[in-house]
């Protein structure tokens, strides 16, 4: 983004929504790419919607070549976070769990690289937006990707892609993390009423990472919940600025990670 002055998030959010999350020069779209609101004309320093449009990282690139956005090893996380606020806004419109589901199916299209998820698991998807919120669909799905989907030399083998789209409707089915990924919500939620400086998308980023540190410490899920409700969860409250959360949330997470080694 250029560095003029900050555009605020929420006219961020408002262009991306008038734009349909997609790039206003090459028509690239959420979720395959990540989508960057910034000033119609380079030199113009005004921050009102009618001077802002949507670029797609490469178009940023060309057009900003003074000031290009490189290549983030967040961006996965940003583009799912960018993915979600998508999902959030056909909420607005009639009949939005079909938009929903094509939607999800197109994210996880873009991540198998070509291979379709067939209509019928689409219906599925559709079917369960009715009973659980698109985030909650979102991250089952995504559990069964994780689980399932196996990149041999960078592609997804048939054997795995297969695995995957056949697990969509046992995933569905079952409360799988629901819980887990509930009481995340329930920490931002505290963070965002309590804390000073606040920002949505980096608290995401934080609590998500944090989560898969404990995943990959091999920490089984109960354990992490318990640690979820117990501890991170007073984090927000014995914190006065959203600074000095993520400041008590790095401490707890080394705590956590080391006394994990301890004990092997
Ligand atoms: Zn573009």
């Amino acid at each position: 983004m250029n560095t003029m002055t900050t555009i605020p998030s929420s006219t961020i959010l408002a262009v991306l929504k008038r734009e349909n999350f997609t790039c206003r020069r090459c028509g690239a779209k959420c979720p395959e790419h990540l989508i960057t609101v910034d000033r119609i004309f380079k030199n113009d320093p005004s921050v009102e919607p009618g001077s802002l449009t949507t670029y797609c990282t490469c178009c940023h690139n060309e057009y900003f070549t003074d000031a290009p956005i490189t290549d983030s090893i967040d961006e996965p996380l940003e583009r799912r976070e960018q993915f979600l606020l998508l999902l959030e806004s056909l909420k607005e419109k009639g009949n939005f769990r079909k938009d929903q589901a094509k939607e999800i199916c197109e994210y996880f299209n873009c991540k198998l690289g070509g291979s379709k998820i067939p209509t019928q698991k689409r219906l599925d998807i559709e079917r369960s937006l009715r009973a659980k919120d698109a985030v909650d669909v979102l991250d089952t799905l995504e559990d069964a990707y994780y689980n399932k989907v196996k990149f041999v030399d960078g592609i997804v083998p048939p054997a795995s892609y297969a695995a995957f789209i056949d697990a969509i409707p046992r995933y569905l089915s079952t409360s799988h993390q629901c819980d887990l990924n509930k009481q995340l919500r329930i920490i931002r939620g505290g963070c965002s009423t309590r804390l000073p400086g606040y920002d949505p998308i980096e608290c995401y980023r934080y609590l998500l990472e944090y989560k898969m540190a404990l995943e990959s410490a091999k920490y089984t899920e109960s354990e992490i919940m318990k640690n979820l409700v117990e501890n991170v969860s007073q984090l927000d409250k014995a914190s006065h600025s959203f600074d000095e959360w993520k400041n008590a949330m790095d401490r707890h997470r080394s705590q956590m990670l080391s006394s994990k080694l301890a004990k092997h």
